[in-house]
């Protein structure tokens, strides 16, 4: 089970450690990304498949605990 976060590092109770955090964040790519990646650039529209990637909206975001590193959650747009 994860901890409903937001797309910023979230002020919580790392589940782990007990602690008040504030979570480090990576964004991540998913798998539906890496899809419309793969068919643009199969359409011959990779700069639109660049351009997906560097786009914030098209990843989401994992929350770690920066205290012990424990995964917290993720946040899915
Ligand atoms: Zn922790």
């Amino acid at each position: 089970m994860s901890t409903p976060v937001g797309p910023e590092p979230s002020s919580l109770i790392c589940p782990n450690c007990h602690q008040q955090v504030t979570t480090r964040t990576e964004p991540k790519a998913t798998t539906k990304t890496h899809l419309l990646a793969l068919i643009l650039s199969a359409l011959c529209l990779w700069p639109c498949a660049i351009a997906l990637y560097c786009t914030k909206c098209a990843r989401s975001t994992d929350h770690f605990c920066p205290s012990c590193n424990n995964y917290v959650g993720t946040y899915v747009r």
